[in-house]
């Protein structure tokens, strides 16, 4: 794996739709085998074997190799279109599916994106992310979204979204409005997915990733732990960011009334 992005993400909590969060802290190739080889499940168990202040030493000695050993890239996230999501995910207060006091809303307005952008960049964020609860955004709702990456860019800041499924021809469109970024996460390994998700499969997050990827849009992708998932199923999650993502970022969440109880309270991405 080239590096492993590990992000704190979403603040959502009523009355609070933005989060100055993300702290990107790589962890990277303890033991590399060879630059181009990939990780197998059984490699990446025995990382996780190490004792942790091996892993810690190793991994800060890739990372300086690399980037900036004190510099933190800093993102704010701001939950555009909030609740009411017809996906099932276990793990998620804005699915439909559930009782978890997450109303449906509306498609915030560009003016107040934008001010928010604006407050995000002022307290010192360089990437403004913009979340919506879609499973895939339709035609009219991607234009609107498109406006929005436009105008972020022209205050100077970099900029990503996370909006579900994308068709290719969405994904052009969001690469000719200027996006950055386009978060998509993995969720769980392949084998523990059906206990997750039902409404997409494994396949359909790869797909998006893929056509994410051939317009040329940096992909953030990552997946969730603390789901009742066995250690090996950590394992084949990160051999699946490795083989497919480039910064895969493993978050942990813990969310009342959703399927799957985890460990840190905030509501995840598409
Ligand atoms: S994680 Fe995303 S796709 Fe899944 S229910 Fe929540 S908002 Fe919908």
């Amino acid at each position: 794996m080239d590096n492993l992005e590990s992000q704190i993400t979403w603040a959502n909590k009523p009355g609070n739709r933005t989060a100055q969060a993300h702290t990107s802290t790589t962890v990277a190739q303890a033991v590399s085998p060879q630059a181009a080889q990939r990780w197998s499940v059984a490699q990446i168990e025995a990382l996780f074997a190490l004792p942790f202040n091996d892993l810690m030493f190793q991994a800060q000695t890739v990372h300086r190799q690399h980037f900036d050993a004190n510099a933190v890239q800093r993102s704010t996230l701001l939950s555009i279109k909030t609740g009411g999501c017809p996906e099932d995910c276990a793990y998620c207060p804005q699915s439909a599916k559930y009782d978890t006091g997450v109303d449906a809303e509306k498609l915030m307005p560009l003016q107040d994106v934008l001010q928010a952008a604006q407050a995000a960049k002022d307290q010192g964020a360089s990437r403004f992310c913009m979340g919506a609860a879609w499973r895939s955004p339709k035609d009219h709702q991607l234009e609107q979204v498109a406006k929005m990456v436009s105008e972020v860019k022209k205050l100077g800041l970099e900029t990503c979204v996370t909006l579900g499924m994308l068709q290719a021809r969405q994904a052009a469109a969001l690469r000719d409005a200027g996006l950055d970024y386009y978060n998509h996460n993995l969720d769980t390994s392949p084998e523990f997915y059906g206990d997750i998700i039902s409404t997409r499969t494994y396949q359909d997050r790869l797909d998006t990733l893929e056509r994410v990827r051939d317009a040329g849009i940096k992909v953030c992708c990552g997946g969730i732990v603390g789901m009742g998932e066995t250690q090996t199923n950590r394992a084949e999650l990160i051999a699946q960011l490795d083989q497919y993502g480039r910064t895969p970022g493993i978050g942990a969440h813990q969310q009342p009334g959703s399927r799957r109880r985890h460990t840190a309270g905030q509501p995840p991405r598409a």
